[in-house]
């Protein structure tokens, strides 16, 4: 079982990919507790405009502030949520918080809108509609500044019912974006079908298409797709300016990444926003 202690000094064990590994244990027994106490937190990426480059809303992705084990990123936690079910009650806190934020923005004057990450099996959740109609409502945020992220993965296992419950999302007025696009090995043809705004191009081949002749067809590729479908493209995981002008050069409406701005919580990115406002 630990192949750690084996001895040949090379080990194919990852403790992180072992669901029974003791601190994958630890992690799924505190995560109701750490949703409960607040240990989670949410960062912002800002998303720009290419032609433009200004900011044209965010990305909020959670953190776990563990008080013994430090920050422990999403994906470490996020599988091991959907295994215990617990993914229903994170989500539902990203929901409420990432709503919270947009309150509070407005207040400020900052009214861009705010896309959540949801796993595939929160659609499979038929009251999840209901659920964040009524958060909307209770926040009196209007649904058109929240925009939800899912993976084509969502449309899998089952694919009628998440079809069903992202449709009555989409009919609240919340913009969906399919993120990772080209990763997952589902078919194309929920293209066809689904009430979808945005496709995300994987950073993995927008990290890789200035050196790999592969990894800039499927860029270019999904681009071109996407447009003949009339749907926006987001360019994720832009490290550097070279990467920021070819996807420019390639139409690419939208972008985010390191070399815009890092992930980073809500005060340092309000900071980040008014920098830009004055260039
Ligand atoms: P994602 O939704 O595709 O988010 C993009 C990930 O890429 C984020 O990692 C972000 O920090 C990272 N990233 C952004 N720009 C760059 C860049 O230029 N270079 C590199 N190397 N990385 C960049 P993060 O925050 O660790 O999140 C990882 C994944 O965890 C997310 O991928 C998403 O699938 C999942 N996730 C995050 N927050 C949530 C959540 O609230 N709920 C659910 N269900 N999943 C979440
Ligand atoms: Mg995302
Ligand atoms: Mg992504
Ligand atoms: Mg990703």
């Amino acid at each position: 079982y630990n192949a750690k202690s084996q001895s040949s000094g090379v080990s194919i064990y990852n403790q992180h990919q072992d669901s029974h590994s003791p601190r994958r244990l630890q992690l799924m027994a505190e995560l109701g507790v750490a949703i409960r106490d607040e240990q989670l937190a949410l960062y912002y990426q800002p998303k720009i405009e290419l032609t433009s480059q200004k900011c044209i809303g965010f990305e909020a992705l959670i953190r776990w502030k563990h008080p013994t084990l430090g920050m422990i990123p999403p994906a470490e936690f996020i599988n091991l949520a959907e295994m215990s079910n617990t993914i229903h009650a994170l989500s539902l806190w990203v929901l409420e918080h990432a709503i919270m934020q947009l309150k509070k923005w407005h207040e400020l004057g900052i009214y861009l809108p705010i896309a959540i990450n949801l796993s595939a099996r929160n659609l499979i959740n038929q009251s999840l509609p209901e659920v964040i109609k009524r958060l909307l409502q209770d926040y009196q945020v209007d649904a058109k500044w929240l925009e939800i992220e899912i993976t084509e993965s969502a449309f899998i296992s089952d694919p009628e019912r998440a079809e069903s419950v992202t449709r009555e999302i989409s009919r609240l007025g919340i913009a969906l974006s399919i993120d990772d696009f080209g990763t997952g090995y589902s078919s194309l043809s929920y293209l066809k079908r689904l009430p979808i705004q945005t496709l995300k191009v994987d950073r993995s081949f927008v990290g890789g298409m200035l050196l790999n002749k592969q990894d800039a067809a499927i860029v270019r590729s999904t681009i071109g797709l996407a447009h003949s479908f009339g749907l926006t493209v987001v360019a994720e995981g832009v490290e550097d300016k070279e990467t920021l002008d070819a996807i420019t050069e390639l139409n690419c409406e939208h972008a985010q990444g390191y070399f815009i701005c890092r992930p980073a919580p809500e005060d340092q990115i309000v900071t980040w926003y008014y920098s830009q406002q004055n260039v």
